[in-house]
């Protein structure tokens, strides 16, 4: 490609509504325009850098036994209703796009495709035979994210690789999981990026594996919990710990004390002269199901720990049927306000006692009359505890379970464990946090949409048994600006050669000069026949500009008809490098190639 041919427009500053490294380049340097909020037009460089990532994860899904398919994007809310989606996704959590047509049929606009596929696997799979099935597909999702940003890396418009498996059992699934594994692994290797595969939570699926692929950088939205050994990563929604040694209570004897102005644990903690770590934490949710019904939940924790809000939900979603619903919609800590719409009478906030009475629930239809109180594992064992007293600036010192009060039936880890905590593989490992970018997500799905739409199959020994289903997604667009994210310096963006839109750029200093002129459409061309996707920067422009402009863009090897030309040379540089050296012309095909292979 000719640059003078191209549409290429550069920005010599930073465009203002860009806050990450890797979206500022990708818009100074031309690739992507902001048509709408987390909508984006992909210019001919972006392009370009897309379909080179999109030939990788093709080449390695085929090579892993998966074949390409185009499912629809509009999407019939019947297909999402036997799912049992539809509600979450277009009003819990409100992430799909509905429309309705002009015959009032309700539509989606995709923004996961289970239940297309599912659909097709239904009609399509009758005996094991035609089993394991991998499909996928390369295509654009629709997702109305509450908060698009960072350009690429949170759209409402992206490009997603996602693959669906339908395998014959739970063993049939963990093989194509483990093949996809290794396929993600090849892909993400193969786009030059530094990432690191995560265990991730599942939903509340249970039991299902999932696993996360994370490129490291600074600007990630994803915490990743480690440990230095390398046995041990997952993403913080999942992670699981020790939680620090307790620091015995001070107090032996039971009773009631005045704690003025004491609604945090650290006030409570200084005036009492204790650790937190025998403090019991009362924390109060509301948690909306999809029935309709709100139910209160009482959780206690260890002073000096957090709620995992995604353990915590995953749990609930267990219990959904319980109330008689099948999932959760909502679940928020109320304040004050909140309060008003189910509280007989206000609640203690910052006081609350782990006997707090179910007379603080009003008697109404759609309010669970009882709370459902959950502890944590953290506050099983401790002993001499203090708590909230349940009356505005009074707490209890040296309480015992079974004695003061009864440790909730239901116990579970719905910790948020966090940087420095002590391994459970190992004690003497300790937590390590990193950002993460989460580029891919495999996930071993099991039975939940099979079940659901009724997708069954005819075994080998003849009964009818429901498909066993994996899903697997890759975030191409992101992919693609994470790589800038992991990679660029005060010049510009360095793209890793595999991905770069070009290979290389032929920059000529002076256009009038006709010897500079033949020499580089003499190499443009050899070179774009060896398979060097090669630009030719032809412009009517000065030579500084075009070296700032090739080193913005990122093209890994610069090839320059300057002086050197006398001589019969070419000056390459390196992108990444700044590395300068010359090479005779009739040389540089083979010298790039050696290059790129290397
Ligand atoms: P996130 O937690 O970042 O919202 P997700 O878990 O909802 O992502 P999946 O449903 O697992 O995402 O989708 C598969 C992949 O698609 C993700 O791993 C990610 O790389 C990419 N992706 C998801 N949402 C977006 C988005 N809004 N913009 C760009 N890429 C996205
Ligand atoms: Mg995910």
């Amino acid at each position: 490609m000719r640059l003078s041919q191209m549409l290429f427009v550069t920005l010599r500053e930073d465009p203002a509504d860009a806050e990450i490294p890797s979206h500022k380049l990708l818009l100074r340097a031309g690739y992507i325009r902001r048509i709408g909020s987390g909508i984006y037009a992909y210019l001919p460089l972006m392009w370009r850098v897309l379909q080179k990532v999109s030939q990788i994860v093709r080449e390695e899904m085929n090579a892993a036994g998966g074949q390409e398919c185009l499912l629809p994007q509009l999407q019939p809310s019947e297909l999402w209703k036997e799912s049992g989606r539809w509600d979450t996704y277009t009003k819990a959590e409100g992430i799909m796009f509905a429309l309705v047509d002009r015959q009032q049929r309700e539509l989606g606009l995709g923004p996961t495709h289970e239940e297309v596929i599912t659909t097709v696997a239904k009609e399509m799979i009758r005996s094991y035979r035609q089993l394991p099935l991998n499909l996928y597909q390369i295509q654009t999702k629709f997702r109305d994210e509450i908060r698009p940003r960072f350009g690429l890396m949170r759209g409402r418009e992206f490009i997603m690789k996602d693959a669906y498996s339908f395998n014959l059992d739970e063993e049939c699934l963990k093989k194509t999981y483990s093949a996809m594994d290794v396929a993600y692994r090849n892909i993400f290797r193969r786009c030059g990026l530094a990432f690191r595969a995560v265990e991730a939570d599942s939903g509340a699926i249970g039991g299902s594996a999932s696993q996360e692929f994370m490129v490291l950088a600074d600007a990630g939205e994803d915490e990743v919990l480690y440990t230095s050994d390398e046995k041990y990563a997952a993403n913080v929604e999942k992670a699981v710990s020790l939680p620090p040694e307790i620091i015995p209570s001070p107090f032996t004897k039971f009773s009631n004390e005045a704690t003025p102005k004491t609604d945090t644990i650290e006030k409570l903690c200084k005036l009492l002269k204790c650790s937190p770590t025998v403090v019991v934490k009362n924390v109060l949710y509301e948690a909306m199901y999809d029935n309709g019904r709100l139910v209160l939940v009482l959780v206690q924790i260890r002073g000096d720990q957090e709620v995992n809000e995604v353990k915590l939900q995953n749990e609930l979603v267990r219990l959904a049927s319980d109330y008689g619903a099948t999932t959760l919609l909502t679940l928020k800590v109320p304040d004050g306000a909140a309060q008003d719409k189910w509280a007989a009478q206000r609640v203690p906030l910052g006081y609350i006692a782990p006997d707090l009475s179910d007379d603080y629930i009003q008697k109404a239809k759609d309010i669970e009359a009882k709370f459902l109180r959950i502890a944590d594992l953290t506050v099983t064992g401790l002993t001499n505890f203090v708590t909230g007293a349940g009356e505005i600036d009074h707490h209890v010192v040296g309480a015992n379970w079974g004695k003061e009060y009864q440790l909730p039936q239901k116990v579970a880890d719905i910790r948020k464990a966090k940087i420095n905590d002590r391994a459970l593989h190992d004690p003497n490992q300790t937590l390590q946090s990193a950002r993460g970018i989460e580029v891919g997500h495999i996930f071993q799905l099991g039975y939940k949409y099979s079940r659901a739409m009724g997708a069954v199959y005819t075994n080998e020994a003849g009964v009818e048994t429901p498909l066993c289903m994996g899903c697997y997604g890759i975030g191409v667009s992101r992919l693609a600006q994470s790589a800038v994210e992991q990679s660029y310096d005060k010049d510009g963006i360095i793209w890793p050669t595999t991905i770069a839109p070009y290979t290389a750029i032929i920059v000529v200093p002076n256009i009038s000069d006709a010897e500079q002129m033949a020499a580089a459409e003499k190499l443009y061309n050899q070179l774009n026949e060896a398979g060097i996707d090669t630009l030719w920067d032809d412009r009517d422009e000065r030579a500084g500009v075009k070296f700032k402009d090739a080193d913005l863009i990122g093209i890994p090897y610069r090839i320059v008809t300057g002086k050197a030309l006398k001589s019969g040379k070419v000056e390459v540089v390196e992108r990444a490098t700044k590395r300068t050296r010359e090479v005779a012309l009739g040389d540089l095909v083979n010298t790039l190639l050696a290059a790129i292979k290397s």
